[in-house]
């Protein structure tokens, strides 16, 4: 069933359909206490006793998976060892969120899941010198590995494909192809995220609810983290070293948003940026996305040319 059916019951506009229907007179003050138990009342009818129960156990169940890993995430932040921070996949994506996603959650804006539940416990506790840690940490791990190979031009995250138009983030680009299109990594870089296993029914599946099967690159020439999302399959491993124009999965519709009938079908890209003199995390804006997939497009096509 829907997760977040509920949820998404409330923010229908009122007004419309079956309202309360009253045979006889009632004060507002009654109509107002019915009123606000309505909703709930209304949910509960249509969701069924026994769901409504199963969705309460959950909701408590989730509660506590929350907490833990929260805790986990603390932990490995007190322990200030980077080589560990890869052992939670929340801390790596609180890692990777820009600096603005993560004030918001931390004043409890917009957190609309339980992956953003999560986030939002730590996300006070991501500092810049953590993401330095980690940075230059990975930027060691890269280092060591490179001399197996050049790192090449930047590739294009996908051989063809059109933009989606009229999008609702202004910091990602949705490029779309038939699902099972292969995905290859813009950029060399260590994957640091390679969620998998994204399953409708399960909150704890994937790291981001909305994401999915997910998989982030960082690439430390440029201080760039490189997400791509909804994934079908995920084809490496968090820790792994990446070559750019390495296949790292293929297009599909997992996450929340992207399994509802008639999406999908699309590659979810974002690309954060870390500002040394500002010690910020910022992400790239739209068209700053499109003119670096242009980019990469045009050094792929030379280079194939080339050759
Ligand atoms: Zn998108």
């Amino acid at each position: 069933m829907e997760l977040f059916h509920a949820s998404n019951e409330e923010k229908r506009p009122s007004g419309s359909g079956d309202q309360i229907k009253s045979p006889r007179k009632i004060s507002r003050r009654s109509l107002l206490k019915g009123a606000a138990v309505f909703g709930a009342a209304k949910a509960l009818s249509q969701m069924g006793v026994e769901e409504a129960e199963a969705k309460g156990e959950r909701d408590i169940s989730n509660a506590g998976r929350v907490k833990e890993e929260a805790r986990k995430a603390s932990i490995l932040i007190e322990g200030a060892d980077p080589v560990r921070f890869l052992e939670s996949r929340y801390l790596v994506s609180a890692l990777y969120y820009s600096d603005r996603f993560l004030r918001k959650l931390s004043r409890g804006e917009g957190v609309s899941d339980v992956s953003e539940e999560i986030i939002a416990q730590i996300a006070g506790k991501v500092t810049s010198g953590l993401r330095e840690q980690f940075m230059s940490y990975l930027g060691r791990k890269f280092a060591a590995e490179v001399r197996n190979g050049q790192p090449k031009n930047p590739s294009p995250p996908l051989i063809d494909f059109i933009y989606g138009r009229g999008q609702n983030h202004p910091d990602a680009i949705d490029l779309f192809i038939e699902e099972g299109a292969l995905v290859y990594t813009m950029r060399s870089g260590i994957a640091v995220l390679a969620d998998r296993g994204w399953k409708k029914d399960n909150s704890f599946s994937t790291s981001s609810l909305k994401g999915g099967n997910t998989v982030i690159v960082y690439a430390p020439d440029t201080k760039e983290f490189y997400r791509y999302c909804h994934l079908r399959d995920v084809l490496v491993k968090a820790g792994e070293f990446v070559m750019a124009g390495q296949t790292i999965g293929s297009v599909g519709h997992s996450g929340s948003n992207a399994s509802k009938p008639g999406r999908g079908k699309h590659l979810h890209l974002e690309i954060n940026r870390y500002y040394e003199r500002e010690k910020e995390m910022r992400p790239l804006f739209e068209a700053e996305l499109k003119n670096m997939v242009e980019q990469a497009k045009r050094k792929h096509r030379m280079f194939v040319g080339a050759d």
